[in-house]
């Protein structure tokens, strides 16, 4: 099997040949957002230099423009999560809305006492919402514990699944620890028991492409800037007839089929869901960005983004003190740690002045930093487009801070 050329791929990223405090950039924070290609900045560029007007309107030809673009983006997404019908993709703002989204339309099928599971490794975007809805509802959210390794304790969860049950909301993949949760048998689990299942796909999407359908999943999360596209916007995928069901999220203009003050009705799914004028740019830098990564060979990339995984672990016992928080068999090229007698955001801060990119905090998964008794970590994300050198130097780096510092 050829290898990546990660050489090549690096000059379709120019973000990444650039010096940051007089040290070539070494961006590890693929986990916050990823960078973009040429093929998105170009993909946009082009959008407002050629076709720009609003979406949905007719009467013009750049309208129609804006609309094939718009509408060809959409079944691009549809194609990558190989969804049955473009009526299943919603945008939305990112992963956050999405959930918000299914989180508001789910309210009126809970009531008191009924459960929604979700897990100790969440993100706050599908923890929250949750909390939010159970709130109003009489709801309870009720996390599946993880082991200390930080994979989802199995018994548990099967032992958590009851007559209450209505929701089951999981990461595909941990934003912390890198693990890759076994989502097809949760779900598999969960329909056995009819309870709705939803898949935080944020950190997923980057490494894989998943297909909704062989997963059976009835919502499926992601934001475009973690994949390789613009910010600002994301997509749910949602089996049509929960969408049907559901009431819309917000209301306004393109979400409606008719007006009046007597009573006004539902546009059609997807529109149903998308009040206002959406991120039309975004929406065709998010295709690009899918067509880039459909551009790539993925065995090759996955056999590439494992070897930096396998550096990183091997070069752990280089630095004094050093332990990786998420040692999970499936794991994404994600490192969390930490190194005794450093302050994970001094770590970040004396990285930096080398150049070097990662990201230090809780990471927004404030549970996940309660069971392993921290407050927060240090954690290097690494893309496809990272090099087996970058991972050297982030070690060699962390090798003189903890001889200068801890
Ligand atoms: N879920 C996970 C697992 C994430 O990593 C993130 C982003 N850090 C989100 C949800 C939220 O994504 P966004 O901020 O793009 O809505």
């Amino acid at each position: 099997q050829p290898a990546l050329d990660v050489e090549a791929i690096r000059r379709d990223f120019p973000i990444l040949s650039q010096q940051v405090n007089g040290k070539p950039l070494v961006y590890l924070d693929n986990g916050a957002s990823a960078q973009k290609p040429v093929a998105v900045l170009d993909a946009m560029d082009r959008y407002y230099r050629e076709m720009h007007s609003n979406v949905h309107r007719g009467a013009h030809t750049l309208g129609d423009r804006a609309t094939s673009a718009f509408e060809g983006a959409r079944e691009t997404v549809r194609g990558f999560l190989n969804a049955a019908s473009t009526r299943e993709i919603i945008w939305t703002r990112g992963t956050t809305e999405a959930i918000n989204l299914v989180a508001n339309g789910l309210a009126p099928r809970l009531q008191s006492g009924d459960e929604i599971l979700v897990t100790q490794m969440e993100h706050h975007a599908n923890i929250v919402p949750w909390q939010m809805v159970a709130e109003r509802t009489g709801a309870k959210v009720i996390p599946i514990p993880v082991t200390p390794a930080g994979e989802l304790e199995l018994d548990s969860f099967h032992s958590l699944l009851n007559e209450r049950t209505k929701v089951l909301a999981v990461a595909h993949v941990s934003n912390v620890l890198g693990t890759v949760n076994p989502i097809a048998a949760l779900i598999n689990e969960a329909k056995k028991r009819g309870i709705i299942t939803l898949v935080d796909g944020a950190q997923a999407v980057p490494h894989y492409q998943p297909d909704v359908q062989a997963l059976d999943c009835d919502f499926y999360a992601f934001s475009s800037h973690k994949m390789f596209g613009p910010t600002g916007i994301g997509v749910l995928y949602g089996k049509s007839h929960l969408l049907e069901e559901m009431p819309p999220y917000q209301g306004g203009g393109e979400m409606i089929e008719r007006v009046s003050f007597e009573r006004t009705t539902w546009n059609t799914l997807p529109y149903k869901f998308e009040a206002g004028t959406p991120a039309i740019a975004e929406a065709v830098g998010l295709g690009a960005a899918i067509d880039y990564l459909g551009s790539l060979d993925r065995k090759a990339m996955e056999a590439a983004e494992s070897a930096l995984l396998i550096r990183a672990n091997d070069l752990v016992e280089s630095v004094p003190g050093m332990e990786i928080i998420g040692t999970a068999t499936d794991k994404v090229p994600v490192i969390s740690f930490k190194i005794a007698g450093l302050h994970p955001s001094d770590i970040g801060t004396l990285l930096d002045q080398q150049g070097i990119a990662i990201r230090t905090g809780h990471h927004c998964a404030m549970p996940l930093m309660d069971f392993y008794g921290v407050p927060g970590t240090a954690r290097a994300s690494f893309a496809f487009y990272n090099t087996l050198n970058e991972v050297e130097q982030l070690f060699t780096a962390l090798q003189k801070i903890q001889r200068l510092f801890a």
